[in-house]
């Protein structure tokens, strides 16, 4: 993998996953840690939620989701790229144009879920607040990973059209039936784009 987009350096991350360290030069990918495992089945995500297909397959990688609030999962899914494309492009072209302008504005350097992606805002202590982890990843790898704040996941969600957010409420409803509607599960721009 010769992604141009990728940091090289990426010691940050090595230190925040505490994954035993000094493997720089191992490349970027390392295993799905426990935390973007599928909480409901107890191990890494294996198909994507939206169309069923094993994730495996997907050469270009797929993304984890899991929103948090106090201390329970609330929801979590796995999107491949293709149905990841498909939420994008079923939103309004005025939604995604605001979530990329404030998704580049507010990117910050950072990796691995100690600190929001968007803001300066560490993660929540234990019983508190909403937040969603992300994670890139590729077969049982981890590309990268991110976290998003309660308040960053507010700003964005109000920042898209009457129809995106049909759109979503759809995507939210069909798959996780009880769960309030209002998430945001678009694409995180990062290093490495699935935009
Ligand atoms: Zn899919
Ligand atoms: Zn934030």
């Amino acid at each position: 993998m010769n992604d141009p987009e990728f940091p090289e350096d990426d010691h940050d991350f090595a230190s925040h996953s505490g994954d035993g360290g000094g493997e720089e030069s191992a490349g970027p990918a390392r295993p799905i840690p426990v935390e973007l495992h599928s909480f409901y089945e107890d191990r890494p995500f294996r198909s994507c939620t939206r169309c069923g297909e094993a994730l495996e397959f997907f050469e270009e990688g797929y993304r984890v989701s899991k929103i948090h609030r106090e201390s329970e999962v609330l929801f979590e899914y796995a999107l491949c790229l293709p149905c990841l494309k498909n939420l994008y492009e079923e939103s309004s072209e005025e939604s995604r144009e605001r979530l990329m302008r404030f998704q580049m504005e507010r990117y910050r350097e950072v990796s691995g879920f100690e600190e929001c992606v968007f803001c300066d805002t560490w993660r929540p202590g234990e019983g508190r607040a909403e937040y969603g982890l992300i994670g890139i990843c590729l077969g049982l790898d981890l590309l990268e990973s991110n976290l998003v704040c309660g308040g960053c996941m507010e700003a964005m969600s109000a920042l898209v059209s009457e129809q995106t957010r049909k759109s979503w409420d759809r995507f939210v409803e069909e798959n996780f039936p009880g769960v309030p509607a209002g998430f945001e599960p678009m694409p995180i721009r990062g290093p490495v784009s699935l935009v």
